[in-house]
């Protein structure tokens, strides 16, 4: 089905026009212009939700622009990348299963296949943000035993580029579902995750009112910290990754995998339920 025109004033309308200038543009109107024009893409505006991208047509309103060709070529590299990648070898490096000429992955408890062309198969519906962290995954982990140190994102080397777009899009999109009813919402990740990890530990998140480990991929887990807001401070939620993280996938891919992450609970927990 052909998608509707979109011109600079319906993407305007819906940005919230405060001119903030976190997307690199002088103003919102500005930004919508070089939309439409395909120098910037919708997900640039870390204000933008991702249901309203979705109205609007997706990260591909506009004409195709540099950073779509770069994206495309990256994805396309991976594709090729995994075509070369022995199946039984990566099982055994990154925690998978070959079952059926498939590559299974365990991603937050749910298997995700790729086939020798690196296709993507699930059994839940199939995000489509999880399909390059997989292949990433997959090609290039270097499947490192975990170290036990929690770190938070920016302090992953090679995560300084993506920090500021991780804090925005991921641990900012992750708290605003957790402050609706944090008590629910850590209840639920259960599905996701057997552990829980409530204990103090004395690191850094001990204080936490709620930490709760979940295993995006089989050797990149992520701990969820959550202060509940009170009468001095507002709530806080803090993403940490064990220190192995940064070899065991691209801090490019473990972004990508928690905005697919936030995509997905924002889904469930404001539309579908858990049933
Ligand atoms: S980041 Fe979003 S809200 Fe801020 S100026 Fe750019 S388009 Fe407008």
């Amino acid at each position: 089905m052909q998608q509707k025109q979109r011109t600079t004033v319906d993407i305007l309308k819906a940005l919230d026009k405060s001119n903030c200038k976190e997307c690199g543009s002088p103003t919102c109107l500005a930004f919508a212009a070089l939309v439409i024009q395909g120098k910037k893409t919708l997900r640039e505006c870390p204000h933008l939700s991702e249901e309203a991208i979705q109205a609007l047509g997706g990260d591909g309103v506009g004409k195709k622009g540099k950073d779509d060709d770069t994206r495309d070529e990256q994805f396309e590299r991976l594709m090729e990348e995994f075509s070369g990648v022995d199946f039984e070898e990566a099982a055994e490096r990154i925690g998978a299963t070959v079952h059926g000429g498939r590559l299974g992955i365990s991603c937050l408890g749910k298997i995700f296949e790729l086939d020798r062309q690196g296709n993507l198969y699930s059994g839940c519906h199939v995000n489509l943000w999880v399909h390059g962290p997989l292949l990433d995954y997959a090609t290039h982990s270097a499947g490192r035993q975990l170290t036990g140190d929690w770190v938070p994102f920016g302090d992953l080397e090679q995560a300084k580029d993506w920090a500021r777009f991780f804090s925005h899009r991921c641990e900012q999109g992750m708290k605003q579902i957790v402050d609706d009813d944090p008590d629910f919402f850590f209840d639920a990740l259960s599905i996701f995750s057997p552990t829980p990890v409530g204990q103090k530990t004395g690191k850094p998140f001990s204080s936490a009112d709620h930490v709760t480990v979940v295993y995006p991929m089989p050797k990149v887990p992520l701990m969820i910290a959550y202060w509940c807001a009170d009468a001095e401070f507002e709530s806080k939620l803090t993403l940490f990754f064990d220190r192995s993280a940064e070899v065991n996938l691209g801090a490019e891919s473990i972004y990508a995998l928690v905005r697919g992450m936030v995509e997905m609970f924002t889904r469930i927990f404001s539309t579908h339920g858990l049933d």
